[in-house]
């Protein structure tokens, strides 16, 4: 076998290296043809060029070579390529936390003067960056209703630049008629960036939302990698993907200029974790419909949200998109997919401290944000301070939301029932 030598000879007369030096640059290297199931973990900021012309045309566009830590690694491309592919996109893109994913797309995306949709179920932290920064840059905001078209094509106008799309929206459920959504975008010009954290790329395929008819896709799929993809409560990072070259690299040039690297122990525990992505996911929605069916006889419980069961809000969009026979996995499911999360709504007649108690008595479920890893989760939301828009659609009461974790069903069913009990009494 033949390897190269670095050549550390640099004292007259053939004397060796000192110590440090030889530490530094060492003569031994091992074998190449090393092979195991896992790929190489390359930890670098700096990136060694072979030469001075091989530096001078470097090459940060495509993954052709390396220049520099923060623009990639062989560790990086491999999960970005294996990313892309479970999103049914072409490119893909690294950032530190599904929020970096989301504020990398819009600063690249918009500018002053702009304006970007949001729905008005959308994540959170995605409005307030809306409203603080991108609002202090002087790009405008508008808040949709995800459940109505008209809504959305009416507030499209000529300096709309960005519609954010969720499907469902991650605390109360509403799924909404995304490839309608996207035609809309689509008509007027307007990129569409889905959140697709939810579906994480085994529900529906987001960038083929009409098998059988005319191409239909969103332009922009980002992830909270920090759910499903990592399943373990312990890693945060986001993907960026996309399937047209131009509007990859728009977002690519921000990504460089922001400085939005990720860790090559995170991106190891991504790699680990990514192949069981789709048995996790199908094991975490199985209990969690059997919970959310269960909750809908519990008499301080008025609705369940969640979108497979029938009656819950964009049941049908959700039954058109990731129903049996339908999504990336409905062949083999048979019940279609859908993420081990969903929401229940606690009668108003009990306050918020009654909700507050119940939370407080689960032992099993803890209280926590996030969602995709082994513990299963609880959150009591007020709602009143989270929506600009009128919400017929939810029944009156206080929120509570659930990610379903890996735990045995029947123990979460009890744990459930005796917060219940000890909460509302016998409702
Ligand atoms: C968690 C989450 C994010 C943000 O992900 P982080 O990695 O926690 O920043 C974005 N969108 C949705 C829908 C999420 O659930």
């Amino acid at each position: 076998m033949t390897f190269s030598v670095p050549d550390t000879s640099v004292r007259p007369e053939g004397e060796a290296p000192g110590l440090t030096t030889r530490l530094v640059h060492h003569a031994y290297q091992p074998p190449a043809g090393f092979a195991a199931p896992q790929p190489p973990v390359y930890k670098a900021s700096t990136v060694i060029f072979p030469t001075v012309a091989a530096m001078r045309a470097r090459e940060w566009k495509d993954k052709t070579s390396y220049t520099y830590g923060l623009h990639g690694t062989p560790t990086t491309y491999q999960l970005e390529e294996r990313l892309a592919t479970l999103e049914g996109g072409a490119q893909c893109l690294l950032v530190p936390s599904g929020l970096a994913a989301i504020a990398n797309v819009s600063l690249a995306l918009l500018r002053t003067g702009d304006e970007v949709l949001i729905p008005d179920n959308a994540y959170g932290p995605s409005k307030a960056l809306a409203e603080v920064e991108l609002r202090h840059y002087g790009i405008r905001h508008t808040v949709y209703d995800p459940m109505d078209l008209a809504d959305l094509a009416a507030r499209i106008t000529p300096a709309t630049r960005l519609v954010w799309l969720e499907a469902p929206g991650s605390v109360t459920m509403e799924f909404p008629d995304l490839a309608e959504q996207v035609r809309i975008c689509r008509a007027r010009g307007v990129v569409a960036a889905l959140d697709n954290t939810w579906g994480a790329g085994l529900a529906f395929a987001p960038f083929d939302l009409a098998p059988g008819s005319e191409p239909l896709g969103v332009d922009i799929s980002v992830h909270a990698l920090t759910k499903y993809p990592s399943g373990g409560g312990d890693v945060l990072m986001g993907s960026i993907t996309t399937r047209d070259q131009a509007l990859h690299l728009r977002i690519k040039l921000a990504h460089m200029r922001l400085g939005l690297g990720v860790g090559a122990n995170d991106v190891e525990a991504l790699l680990r974790s990514l192949p069981s992505t789709a048995l996790r996911y199908a094991a975490h929605d199985r209990a969690a419909r059997e919970l959310a069916r269960w909750l809908q006889s519990q008499p301080a419980v008025v609705q369940v949200l969640h979108p497979a069961l029938p009656g819950s809000p964009g049941h049908e969009h959700w039954q058109a998109l990731c129903g049996p026979h339908q999504g990336v996995q409905g062949a083999q499911g048979g019940q279609g997919l859908a993420a081990g999360l969903f929401s229940m709504v606690i009668d108003e007649r009990f306050g918020q401290d009654a909700v507050d108690a119940f939370c407080d008595g689960l032992r099993l479920f803890k209280l926590g944000y996030s969602w995709g890893g082994p513990m299963s989760l609880v959150v009591p939301y007020e709602l009143a301070s989270m929506r600009e828009r009128p919400t017929p659609h939810l029944k009156p009461g206080t929120v509570v939301r659930f990610s379903i974790g890996l735990e045995d069903v029947e123990d979460l069913r009890a744990d459930l029932a005796q917060a219940l009990l000890g909460a509302f009494g016998g409702a």
